[in-house]
This record gives C-alpha cells, sequence and structure tokens, in this order.
C-alpha cells in the first residue's frame, strides 16, 4: 500500500545498511585471523590476545569446594562451588548490586565493596549453618581461597596477578589502569582483616571454557554474549610467540589464551559501520574502542535501535514513527534495554509468555502478533497505546531484527576464526569441502557459550550457525557442539582455584 513511500525507502535503506552479505563475513573473519596472529606476536596490539597461565582444560573428574568472586557485568556475585568430580557441581550464591557510583569512583572504594561482600556473605554463611567446607579459616589455613572472575582486559603475568588495560562495558573508576587487580582485592580484604586469599585471576571467559570443558567432558572455546563480547580458546604455547622472552613459560603444550575480541579492529576497516553505530560509539565512554563488542553485545544493541527509532521519529519531511512523539525512556542515552528488543522480537516469534496466535488469516493472526507488538512497546517504552499504530510496531520489529541478526552474524566470525586459526576449519569457498589434515577431524568441537544476549535473545544461536556455515561449511559447522556453560564464571572459577593450588 506505501510502495514507494518515504517509510519504504528508509526501510529499505536501513536493511542495506544493517544486513551483511556472506562476502562481507568473508573479509571480517580474514581480518580476524590476521589480527589473532598479530596480538600473539606482541603486546599493545589492537586484540591483545593475552596468556592466562591455565595450561590444558580439565575433563570432569575434578573436585573441591572454593570461593568465587565475579565481577564483569551487571552484576557482583560471591559463590561458593562444589566439584563433585563426576562432571556436577553444586552452587550456592548471592549477588549484589554494583552502583554507577562505584563503577566509576575511586577505584579503592570498589574493591572495598568487593571485600565487604565476600565478608557478608560468609557471615550469612555462618549465621545459617550452611553446611560449607571453605567459611571456617583454621589451624592449618588460616586463609579462605578464593578465585576473582574479573572480566575486563588484564595482562596476566602469572595465575594469580594481572594489570588492568583498560577498563571496558561502562565501567570508569579512578586509579585502577596500570595496577594489580589481585592486589587490590588482597590489599582490601588484609585492610578490613578478612581471612581470605585470592590465588587466581579468572576471565569470564576461560570460566566458561573450563565450566563447559568440565561439564561436557572436552571445549576448545569459551565465549560470552552477555553485556560484553569476549573469548577465549585453548592455544598452543609455541604460537604464543611474545611468549617466547618469558622465561617462566615452557616452550611445549597448551595455554589459555582470552583473545579480548571485543576490541577486535578498533580500526573499523572490516566493520560495516552505520551513521547508528558512530553515534553510539561518539557518545560512549570509551569511543574508538570496543569496537566489535558494539556491534554485538547487550550493552549496546538496544542503544543502536534507540539511535534508529529516534531517527525514525524525527524523519523529516514527515515523522515515519508514532506519529512524531517520543518519550522519556527514548530521550535518555541507553534508555533502551536489549531485553527489549528481545520482547519485541518474542512477541513476533511467539515465544517467552507469548502463545501461538489463535485462528484465522494470516493476515489476522499477522494483526493479533503486531498487537501484543504494540503492548510490549506502549509498557517499556511507555508511549501512548494511541500514538502506536500497527504499521509502526511493524517497523520497530524489523528494526530489531535488522540489528540483532547483524549482531548475531558477526559473533559467527569469531567463532569461524578461531576454528579456522586452531586448524579445525578452512575459510569455505563453497566448492567440495575435505576436513583432511585438520585437527579434530570428523570429531565433535565443543563451544561452551554464556550471556543474556546467547541464551534468550530469539534466535541468536540459530542465525550465529548459519554465519559460522558460511564460512567454514557444512560439514565442520554440523560438528560443533555449542552448549551454554552455565554458571561458568563460579564453576570456571573453582577450577582456576584448584589448578593454582597444584601448581603452587
Ligand atoms: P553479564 O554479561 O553482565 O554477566 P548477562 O549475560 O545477563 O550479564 O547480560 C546482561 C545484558 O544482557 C544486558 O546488557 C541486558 O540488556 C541484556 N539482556 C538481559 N536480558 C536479556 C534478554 N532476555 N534478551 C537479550 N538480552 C538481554
Amino acid at each position: 500500500a506505501f510502495h514507494g513511500s518515504a517509510k519504504e525507502d528508509i526501510l529499505e535503506s536501513l536493511c542495506n545498511q544493517f544486513t551483511i552479505d556472506d562476502q562481507c563475513l568473508f573479509k571480517i573473519t580474514q581480518t580476524f585471523l590476521s589480527e589473532i596472529s598479530d596480538g600473539l606476536s606482541g603486546y599493545g596490539r589492537p586484540m591483545a590476545m593475552i596468556p592466562t597461565f591455565v595450561k590444558g582444560v580439565p575433563d570432569g573428574s575434578e573436585t573441591g569446594t572454593f570461593l568465587a568472586l565475579d565481577l564483569g557485568g551487571t552484576n557482583l556475585r560471591v559463590c561458593e562451588v562444589t566439584l563433585l568430580g563426576d562432571k556436577t557441581f553444586s552452587l550456592r550464591q548471592q549477588k549484589y548490586k554494583v552502583s554507577e557510583a562505584l563503577k566509576t569512583g575511586e577505584v579503592t572504594t570498589l574493591f572495598d565493596y568487593l571485600a565487604d561482600s565476600v565478608d557478608a556473605f560468609l557471615t550469612d554463611t555462618a549465621s545459617q549453618g550452611h553446611d560449607s567446607h571453605v567459611s571456617h579459616p583454621d589451624e592449618d589455613s588460616p586463609y579462605v581461597p578464593l578465585a576473582l572472575t574479573f572480566s575486563f582486559p588484564v595482562e596476566q603475568s602469572a595465575l594469580d596477578s594481572g594489570v588492568l588495560l583498560t577498563w571496558t562495558k561502562g565501567f570508569s573508576a579512578k586509579n585502577a589502569i596500570g595496577k594489580d587487580v589481585v592486589k587490590l582485592l588482597q590489599d582490601a580484604f588484609d585492610r578490613k582483616h578478612i581471612h581470605v586469599k585470592c590465588v587466581a585471576l579468572v576471565n569470564d571467559t576461560v570460566g566458561a571454557l573450563l565450566s563447559r570443558a568440565y561439564t561436557s567432558g572436552g571445549c576448545i572455546l569459551g565465549a560470552i554474549f552477555g553485556t560484553g563480547t569476549n573469548g577465549a580458546y585453548v592455544e598452543e604455547v609455541s604460537k604464543i610467540t611474545k611468549l617466547r622472552q618469558n622465561p617462566t613459560v615452557a616452550a611445549g603444550g597448551e595455554m589459555i589464551v582470552n583473545t579480548e575480541w571485543g576490541g577486535f579492529n578498533n580500526s573499523r576497516s572490516a566493520l560495516p559501520t552505520t551513521p547508528y553505530d558512530n553515534k553510539l560509539d561518539r557518545e560512549s565512554i570509551n569511543p574508538g574502542f570496543q569496537a566489535f563488542e558494539k556491534f554485538i553485545s547487550g550493552m549496546y544493541l538496544g542503544e543502536i535501535a534507540r539511535n534508529v527509532i529516534l531517527s525514525l521519529i524525527d524523519a523529516a519531511p514527515k515523522p515515519l514513527l508514532f506519529g512524531g512523539r517520543s518519550s522519556a525512556v527514548l530521550n535518555k542515552q541507553w534508555g533502551l534495554d536489549t531485553a527489549v528488543l528481545s520482547e519485541i522480537e518474542e512477541a513476533w516469534e511467539c515465544l517467552g509468555r507469548f502463545s501461538p496466535p489463535g485462528q484465522g488469516s494470516p493476515e489476522a493472526q499477522k494483526e493479533e502478533k503486531l498487537r501484543r507488538i504494540q503492548g510490549v512497546l506502549a509498557q517499556r517504552l511507555e508511549l501512548s497505546l494511541t500514538d502506536i499504530s500497527l504499521e509502526d510496531a511493524d517497523v520497530v520489529r524489523q528494526v530489531c531484527n535488522l540489528i540483532a541478526s547483524r549482531a548475531a552474524r558477526m559473533s559467527g566470525t569469531a567463532v569461524a576464526a578461531i576454528l579456522v586459526h586452531t586448524e579445525r576449519a578452512r575459510l569455505w569457498d563453497h566448492g567440495e569441502q575435505s576436513s583432511a589434515g585438520l585437527k579434530d577431524e570428523g570429531k565433535r568441537i565443543g563451544v561452551g557459550v554464556d550471556g543474556s544476549l546467547v541464551e534468550f535473545y530469539p534466535n541468536f544461536q540459530t542465525k550465529l550457525r548459519a554465519s559460522l556455515r558460511a564460512l567454514v561449511g557444512p560439514e565442520v559447522e554440523s560438528r560443533v557442539d555449542i552448549g551454554m556453560a552455565k554458571d561458568g564464571s563460579g564453576v570456571g572459577a573453582a577450577l582456576c582455584a584448584l589448578v593454582a593450588q597444584r601448581q603452587s
């Protein structure tokens, strides 16, 4: 009905800007491969490729009880994990909020808060009479061992030390860059006379990799698609050429590398950037950094959508959404949560709390789904229902779909790059496929994932897989097992504490 209309033109233009074809996926992956090699060969490179000093992965037979502290996203978590040695574990945890003031204030205040949270957890354990194995320091070991999951770029120099390279994901606490985060935490425990010793420093991606390996018996890549995005994989030490100068590292064997792929292609030479992305980047606290992450993760997708929606509301000469009306939620930077995009797509796909539409013609069914989206928009964007036409609901749905599809397809390039780099796949030219000579030929390839985006966003995994298939071919893609690394940061940290105990 509106063929050739301004609305149709602009939707087509959005579609062109946000769709990445296979050729573009290839280019991104090739650039990925060269930045991986670059990062492994030296320090201070765009993609940090951080050696973690964790050698090898668990197989599920490990046992013990450990305390873990997890900082890196929306919540702070303290947990006690017991590895039962049969690929299973038990876990008790408490979440604490991290306020904006803590994220952006003095770093000692932030770490005092971390120490207090651990203290509160231990006190709570003692007072509730939980049957705990770690919470009571005794004569033999006056300190409770704890592993810190710290999901920011840290240049590690040992399992239990590493300096913060930069903050990401909205953190900017002062006087932290360049400091050893284990020491910051230990000092806070010591200042407060809390008998806890931080024995290991773990990135959440490493946690995801280790915990998936523990529960499934094998894993080569751990990846996070939550507030931010990042991945860690099992590398041959001989390929981490920047470690050649390090006398403490034996030449052979394997080591987990934290890629920090959120900072992939900060130059954006390979990333198809739209004006909406540029606006987000310019107004972020780290313009020019975490380029890849800003296309992909939960912290940013809502903001990209907000930028697109506002441009449609403000379109001239005629508004193209909501009769030109906006709302407080839409007017506020970061006001639109990625979870809302998820909910809009759930309403369309009839997932979550939305049941399939009743009987009726396809048009009637479509209308029913659009009415649900109208409801979601009115509620979450705090717009008046009368300002949201069914056409508006349809436009917003398409915008969400474009942004999330781009994110999922780009996520596939990261997984493909690791498979190709570790010689488990070749970039596929759409010809005859052969995995002859490749590592793990014919075997299952384990990938552990975590984060709300990959867990809850409708079809995220399906689209990631389609992108992976286009890049490495169906034979390899069909052997990749992507599974949730549940409680990765807790269980992974416990496994790291275990490694630390064995190595000490
Ligand atoms: P973190 O990465 O901080 O450990 P999560 O994995 O829960 O935590 O990710 C939080 C991010 O995921 C937030 O940016 C939020 O907007 C987004 N998010 C929360 N719920 C959903 C959902 N249902 N679908 C998609 N994204 C979500």
